[in-house]
């Protein structure tokens, strides 16, 4: 394997964890394709952008990144740039016309071809892949051992399926990411088996509508065919693997959000007691006109069976103001939900359009400025309920998976808890950072509440921290 210069990449990533984890998995095809992963940009011969349409104005974003990338590519003789996913999918050979340092193009469903695009890209040879594919071969990436001197993981994420059905209006993804497919249960378990072995103790499935895993196949009584089954099932299976501590998944739907699943909260040990449920509004009316085919009396069912079954689990949530048409009464009934579930954290965002879906062509839209203060009502309810909840946290007991150092240093370590808190830990006054490293799982006391995370105290046990790894 060459570690020259022109045989180095480095990716760029934007947006949510799938892109993330299919940075991941472009990197593996890269480093089994011979390229090493450089420190930085500056170092590498290739950089390959990942590119994200959640956000506003996203494609604006990537033409100035790509401007500002000419003089990068003329710095050194055969660099190459690449661009990949949701905004690639979208804007396709377009990139090329328009940026003649532009090298290759490909899109979310085509990544395995760039290790090819790579070679063609270094004779010269431009390229556009952008088609959607129904296989399930996309899944079968190959995986490569992580490279000399990066530190071993405790965490991954490992995709269960991919692309949606539900066209929610705001959303582009289902244009972006194509129709939902399930990967073959096999194929998981032998992912989550493989990671146990590499000493990860915690996954996170992953899915845009993660919990409608397998649901064609089972509805069709095909499952057993395309060795898919149902979500509760999947996670039932990856309970019995060996050294996975922590499952975790995101995102549900809460349409598909069954009692089987439910139950499986209530029962599965590694699975953790806390559920990242979106409801985006509190209002009928609005959730119409979103088209998320749930109401918000069977989302409050939900949150209240969940915490029926496991007492003290978290629920969070993704939550969005000034949807075209959403009176204050619509808000109204938002905050009342929020109070109502009592959600220990979210993410809300003011409503904006996007380009090519429903929703960008409907009347009715917020200015800005109420818009804002919506949001700032919105978040304020959330700070509150979230620091209540941290207080009642103080003085209880909680296992902490280390992740490495804390942002506040000081010696400080953090990680996180079942419930997905970040905890900051001290051992009794003193600093922990030597005695305790990332991968560990620690006993802890939480001792003190903050808005953001916890402070949690290692519990000793014969004159250490009283950890399992
Ligand atoms: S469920 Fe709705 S918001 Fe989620 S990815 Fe699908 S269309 Fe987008």
């Amino acid at each position: 394997m060459s570690s020259q210069f022109g045989s180095s990449f480095f990716i760029r990533t934007y947006g949510c964890q799938m892109n993330v984890h299919d940075s991941e998995k472009l990197a593996n095809l890269l480093h089994h394709a011979g390229l090493d992963r450089a420190r930085d940009e500056s170092s590498a011969g290739l950089l390959i952008i990942n590119t994200c349409s959640i956000r506003d104005k996203a494609e604006n974003q990537l033409y100035s990144d790509l401007g500002k990338l000419r003089d990068w590519r003329d710095e050194q003789p055969g660099r190459l740039i690449g661009v990949g996913g949701c905004v690639a999918q979208q804007v396709g050979d377009r990139l090329l016309a328009r940026f003649p340092h532009l090298d290759f193009v490909f899109g979310t469903h085509n990544l395995k071809l760039v290790p090819a695009m790579v070679s063609g890209a270094r004779s010269g040879q431009r390229a556009v892949e952008v088609g959607e594919s129904r296989s399930v071969d996309r899944f079968d990436l190959p995986m490569a051992p992580r490279p000399v001197g990066e530190a071993a993981r405790c965490k991954a994420f490992v995709t269960v399926m991919e692309g949606c059905d539900m066209f929610c209006s705001f959303c582009i993804v289902p244009a972006t990411r194509g129709r939902e497919i399930s990967r073959p249960a096999s194929g998981i378990l032998e992912e989550v088996r493989r990671l146990a072995d590499e000493g990860v103790r915690e996954v996170t499935l992953l899915g845009q509508t993660v919990n409608a895993y397998g649901r064609h196949d089972v509805k069709r009584g095909q499952a057993g065919r395309s060795g898919t089954m149902a979500f509760a099932e999947l996670l039932a299976e990856l309970d019995h693997i060996t050294g996975i501590e922590r499952i975790r998944y995101t995102s549900p739907h809460p349409l598909f959000f069954d009692r089987a699943l439910v139950q499986a909260h209530a029962s599965l040990k590694s699975l953790c007691p806390h559920v990242h449920l979106p409801v985006q509004s509190g209002s009928d009316r609005i959730l119409d006109a979103m088209r998320r085919r749930y109401r918000r009396e069977s989302y409050m069912e939900i949150a209240h069976s969940l915490r029926s079954a496991v007492p003290g689990i978290t629920l969070t949530s993704d939550l969005i103001v000034g949807f075209p048409g959403e009176t204050e009464e619509d808000f109204e009934q938002t905050l009342d939900l929020m109070q109502t579930v009592g959600f220990e954290d979210s993410y809300s965002f003011i409503y904006s359009p996007r380009p090519g879906t429903g929703a960008a062509e409907m009347p009715g839209g917020l200015d800005r400025a109420e818009g804002r203060r919506r949001l700032d009502a919105l978040q304020g309810l959330q700070r509150r309920l979230t620091m209540d909840y941290h207080r009642r946290r103080v003085g209880s007991s909680t296992r902490v998976l280390v992740e490495g150092p804390s942002r506040h240093g000081a010696g400080q370590v953090c990680g996180r808890d079942p419930h997905h808190r970040v905890v900051n830990l001290v051992s009794g006054g003193g600093a922990v950072a030597g005695e305790i490293k990332p991968g560990d799982l620690v006993e802890v006391e939480i001792v003190e509440a903050t808005p953001h995370s916890l402070l949690g105290e290692a519990v000793f046990s014969g004159g250490g921290p009283s950890v399992s790894v």
